[in-house]
């Protein structure tokens, strides 16, 4: 058994025992299992001269958009190829696992770990050959983005998986920690409201849970991930919308203003301040005052193809007992932006 198998069987047995828990524990049992693969990834960028932080961000949005029938094809974490591209198109044999004839196809099947096989189920041979793919891409138009354009062929793919790519470049992948979205030295009272009736806004239901604060308490990021929303939302008033690298995104709505400097396409840590309690919304940006002042936080989970509000609050729940660090500086990514 190669060094690596160890990863592919951790992931194996959280697969297995993920059908028995809700999405959430899903996504954060395959997320932990990808974590072992951090010194693949870099290995194979090193001699691909590609960012690895970009491999895993490729994996990581792969593993999170797969459909079930796609998992039953291949069921082993991350990024899958085509048969075609890993034997070579004009190979007679789409299941070939001979690196001799791969080649000589044109195929981006590799032999990494030396087996004498190319395995698109083993995790050292699957990441060599993505970093070769994604290094002759790269080679041909000089731009990532174009090589990730290729692989996924949609443009919410893109933005994520370079947020992704930013998240683990600057944080790394062991970056899981959360945070409860208020700062507990204030008073607040937790309203566990999710799916009751909306009166305001035609018919609804309420996709979140309610934090009763006063005006100005400040409100946290509850996790590691990048702004993908701030601005003003008719019934969100000033809102936020932060994303983590599960793909789970976060909404905080009705705040009386955002933490200064704290701009879409920031990163984020668990505990920074990135905005103040208000009652802002339900009318015309600048609406306040039509209820009490509160947190509105509610949790998104997207899947590639549907994306849907679940309760929060078995997980703020959770994050009421830990403890917090609340950081007031805005984190400076390590990856520039090169626009
Ligand atoms: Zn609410």
């Amino acid at each position: 058994m190669g060094r690596w198998d160890h990863a592919r069987i951790a992931g194996v047995s959280l697969g297995a025992l993920a059908l028995c828990l809700t999405p959430v524990n899903h996504v954060h049992a395959s997320v932990s299992a990808q974590v072992a693969l951090t010194p693949l990834y870099k290995e194979y960028a090193d001699t691909n001269e590609v960012p690895w932080a970009l491999l895993a961000a490729i994996d990581r949005y792969a593993e999170l958009t797969k459909s079930k029938t796609d998992h039953e094809a291949a069921p082993y974490y991350g990024y899958n190829f085509q048969p075609g591209t890993w034997s070579g198109v004009a190979n007679p044999n789409l299941d070939d696992v001979n690196p001799a004839s791969i080649h000589m196809f044109a195929g981006f099947g590799e032999d990494a770990d030396g087996d004498l096989l190319a395995l698109p189920w083993d995790e050292a041979d699957r990441i060599a050959a993505l970093a070769k793919w994604l290094s002759c891409e790269t080679e041909l138009d000089d731009d990532d983005e174009v090589a990730v354009w290729n692989l996924f062929r949609d443009p919410v793919a893109m933005e994520r998986i370079f947020a992704f790519e930013k998240i683990f470049e600057t944080f790394g992948m062991n970056a899981t920690s959360h945070c409860f979205p208020i700062a507990k030295q204030y008073n607040f009272t937790v309203k566990h409201t999710f799916g009751a009736g909306r009166s305001w806004g035609g018919r609804r239901v309420h996709e979140g849970v309610d934090i009763f604060a006063s005006y100005g308490t400040p409100v946290l990021a509850c996790s590691y991930g990048f702004v993908e929303m701030e601005g003003w939302n008719r019934f969100g008033g000033w809102r936020i919308g932060i994303r983590d690298t599960s793909n789970l995104y976060y909404y905080y709505a009705h705040l009386s203003s955002f933490s200064k400097g704290l701009h879409q396409g920031d990163l984020v840590v668990p505990g920074q301040v990135i905005g103040y309690v208000g009652s802002t919304g339900y009318g015309p940006p600048g609406t306040a005052g039509k209820f009490p002042p509160h947190l509105h936080f509610g949790i998104y989970k997207d899947t590639g193809l549907h994306e849907w509000a679940f309760s929060p609050s078995g997980l703020l729940n959770q994050w009421v007992r830990q403890k917090q660090k609340i950081i007031q500086t805005p984190v400076k990514s390590t990856k520039e932006d090169e626009d």
